[in-house]
């Protein structure tokens, strides 16, 4: 066999299976636990790869169970990212097998992160990226993570994470400006997840109707509810993109200063990349915003 031979057969066998994947297999294999982290780390890979999402759309990471397609996902990375058990308990246990082959990020316990703590130091709301601030260090994190990982293209994650960090900016004063004449409208929210948005955006979130998205109100709290939303006059109650919004009506009752409205924690209906984080802050300011005015 000539050697033009062997590659001319080297071709024949390789190029098909190249095609497609071709692009993606250039940088490290990234893997991201949920929609809103996905999209930063995928701004900052812009142009050289994409990151697998474990959770897609309507899932609840709170209740997720892997399944054997993430099972192979999460094997092939060389790189995760994920918030932490508080988040993604489901992730737990396969990313302590994982961490001997892979590098894992554990953002919930990155020091570069503002957590929100009460006097015993312990943090209750995992949703750490629905606070501006927080995302901008996930991209600087990622950053860092990604260039130690694939140095050839440290230049190309720089420019990207820089130009990330120019529009969270923007998109930051932008809703800090929409939602200043509503601050002191109080609103209530379905399950325990926008601690941090309502502290960035000094938004007057009297409570939430459940600490678990996965268990809905019994009667004693259904009843303290009706009791919350007639005495602190709450405007808005959010519901989440998935849940009816039977279960909100009925706890509102005849209370018709207050309506229902949708806030969106995860990204659930929105198609994953880099412009999803945006377009979840920029959709929930803009629910707030419509709600409180237009009541
Ligand atoms: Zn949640």
């Amino acid at each position: 066999m000539t050697y033009l031979t062997r590659s001319t057969l080297a071709l024949l066998i390789f190029v098909p299976l190249m095609g497609p994947a071709a692009a993606a297999t250039q940088g490290p294999r990234v893997a991201v636990s949920i929609p809103p982290i996905h999209s930063l780390v995928a701004g900052v890979m812009a142009g050289i790869g994409l990151p697998d999402l474990i959770v897609k759309g309507a899932a609840s990471p709170h209740a997720y169970s892997l399944k054997p397609s993430d099972a192979r996902t999460l094997n092939r990375a060389n790189l995760v990212f994920w918030i932490g058990p508080e988040m993604e308990l489901f992730l737990e246990r396969p990313l302590k097998s994982l961490s001997e082959k892979a590098r894992i990020v554990t953002l919930i316990k990155n020091e570069s992160l503002h957590l929100l703590v009460d006097e015993n130091q312990h943090s209750h709301d995992p949703h750490i990226w629905l606070d501006p601030a927080n995302a901008a260090a996930i991209v600087s994190v990622a950053e860092r993570e990604l260039s130690a990982l694939d140095p050839k293209n440290a230049a190309r994650y720089g420019e990207n994470a820089k130009n990330m960090l120019i529009r969270l900016d923007k998109m930051d004063q932008d809703i800090r400006r929409q939602l200043k004449p509503v601050a002191h409208i109080p609103l209530l929210v379905f399950h325990d997840a926008y601690a941090y948005f309502a502290n960035a955006f000094l938004l007057n979130v009297v409570g939430a109707v459940v600490i678990n998205p996965e268990r809905l109100p019994g009667a004693a709290r259904a009843s303290s509810i009706r009791r919350l939303i007639r005495d602190s006059k709450v405007r808005c109650l959010f519901r989440e993109p998935q849940l009816q919004s039977s279960l909100l009506t009925s706890l509102i009752g005849d209370q018709d200063t207050t309506t229902v409205a949708v806030l969106d924690p995860l990204g659930a209906l929105l198609v994953p990349g880099e412009n999803l984080y945006f377009d979840l802050m920029e959709g929930n300011a803009r629910s707030v915003v419509d709600c409180a005015q237009n009541n």
